[in-house]
């Protein structure tokens, strides 16, 4: 592809940028599947050395993104190119490197300690370390806000543009939405609570052969895409042609297998679908946390959650896991969808996911307005959970100290799956216009979907900011109507 100077420029510097991110990418994909365990220490000082050059080599190519910003009738890709690494100097310039050691060194040992306070249960251990984790990110966030407010500069960190004003509107509107349809849910005791087929286990090689059977009915592509085991599923996007996802299993309740890998190949299917001219650039990748998330959600709960795909899946559950054989499509869209509060994120449903992310984003605005201090945080955790969900933590590790973000400072990003989940329902609303979902699912399958997000989302990689992109897809940003609508459509009349 031909590019206008000095973007031409940019890009044939940032060439070599690329080529240490894909090495990185690699490098980690590696650490975190194959690589003996002893091999990790290595690889951390490797991969620090890498994000170095990285940093100095942006930081070089200052004056050409400086041309590039004052440049006129640049493309849209060619502005996109400039916005990403305008972005990314801005970051180095504005976060000196002592701080972003210091940060690195902190949340090492922090990780180590969280791990050791929630096996014992005990948030005492983990407080001095999260206090000096959330001073190091107020400090991060000041820097970047340059006198604006610090926890809105992280925000705009993983989605860009993204302020806590959005969010209180987003959660404002959905909160007594949730409740609403929670408790008619409740009431009604459809879907059901629990189900009999969350304690029946599996073997390895069945729940393997599973997998794979989704993964053939989703369609993805053999020969540039692939699947490995890690302890917390994840997607690399090394390239358009290699793209690799990760899954876990357990030994029982297979949903939990089985929608983790369609999770995470609905982030694999964005990565997939990148304009091929875009890649080795800033922009070949999806653009950002929230946005990847709404894919990743989308294809989990919309289409894998959905009566129609269940329909199509049953047929791949009864062979591989044959204990399943005496339940029918329509009892296994229901184990597909129990609703119940419960003190887990990561084991929430569609309906109240969303509430324990209210819960977060609650406690960490408190903290960067000062107004609680890290001690506080399990009883505010505890008396927040049981005003948004009724239920009650009885420790502190199915408490405040189930999630590992915090410890590694990821402060500011939790808001990112909810805003996630709302672009998916703004996909849903967008793709149901015209047909209902069921029919699209049922006449076009996954190839019009597929069709649907590649050409309106995934082909532009990072070309368009998220608002904007959110503003030529849907024609609005941040509207929780679609997801909230969804719900109500798939709950109220199960
Ligand atoms: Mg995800």
């Amino acid at each position: 592809m031909k590019y206008n100077s000095p973007v031409n420029e940019l890009l044939e510097e940032y060439r070599p940028v690329w080529a240490l991110l894909y090495s990185s990418s690699v490098m980690r994909w590696d650490l975190e599947t194959y690589m003996p365990r002893a091999g990790a220490d290595a690889r951390g000082r490797a991969l620090a050395d890498i994000t170095m050059m990285v940093q100095s080599r942006i930081i070089s190519m200052k004056p050409l993104i400086e041309r590039g910003k004052a440049s006129k009738g640049l493309t849209d890709v060619e502005k996109g190119v400039v916005r990403v690494l305008g972005r990314r100097l801005n970051y180095y310039e504005r976060v000196p490197p002592t701080l972003i050691e210091e940060l690195q060194r902190t949340t090492t040992k922090s990780r180590i300690a969280w791990r050791e306070a929630k096996e014992k249960s005990d948030f005492k251990l983990f407080r001095p370390h999260l206090e000096k984790v959330l001073s190091l990110k107020m400090k991060e966030g000041e820097r970047l806000a340059g006198g604006g407010d610090p926890y809105d500069a992280l925000l705009d960190q993983g989605e860009e543009g993204l302020s806590s004003r959005d969010l209180d509107s987003i959660f404002g509107s959905l909160i007594p939405s949730l409740k609403k349809i929670l408790s008619k849910v409740l009431k009604n005791g459809e879907p059901p609570s629990s189900h009999k087929l969350e304690k029946s286990g599996y073997d390895e090689p069945s729940i393997i052969a599973a997998n794979a059977g989704v993964i053939q009915v989703l369609g993805m592509p053999n020969d540039r895409f692939r699947v490995d085991l890690s302890a917390h599923p994840f997607t690399s996007g090394m390239d358009v042609d290699d793209v690799r996802i990760t899954t876990r299993f357990k030994d029982r309740d297979f949903r939990t297998t089985l929608y983790a890998t369609i999770h995470e190949s609905g982030h694999a299917l964005y990565e997939l679908q990148v304009d091929r001219d875009l890649r080795s650039t800033p922009i070949g990748h999806g653009v950002s946390s929230g946005f990847h998330e709404s894919q990743s959600r989308f294809w989990e709960n919309m289409v894998g959650r959905s009566r129609e795909f269940v329909k199509k899946l049953t047929p791949v559950i009864h062979k591989m896991l044959e204990f399943t054989k005496r339940y029918d499509s329509d009892e296994l869209y229901r184990y597909a969808n129990l609703v119940r509060p419960s003190l887990i994120r990561v084991d929430a449903d569609e309906i109240t996911y969303n509430l324990h992310i209210a819960l977060r984003y609650r406690i960490e605005k408190l903290l960067f307005e000062e107004k609680v201090k890290v001690a506080e945080i399990p009883q505010i955790w505890s008396d927040t959970i049981e005003e948004l969900l009724g239920v009650k933590p009885k420790d502190d590790s199915t408490g405040s100290l189930q999630d590992i973000h915090w410890s590694s400072g990821g402060f500011a990003s939790f808001p990112n799956y909810t805003v996630g989940n709302v672009i998916a329902g703004m996909c849903w609303e967008a793709i149901s216009r015209k047909r209902e979902f069921s029919a699209v699912i049922n006449e076009g399958g996954v190839d019009e979907l597929k069709k649907w997000l590649g050409s309106n989302i995934h082909r532009y990689g990072g070309t368009y900011a998220p608002r904007e992109l959110q503003r030529r897809v849907f024609n609005k940003v941040n509207d929780t109507g679609g997801l909230i609508r969804y719900l109500e459509t798939k709950y109220l009349k199960f």
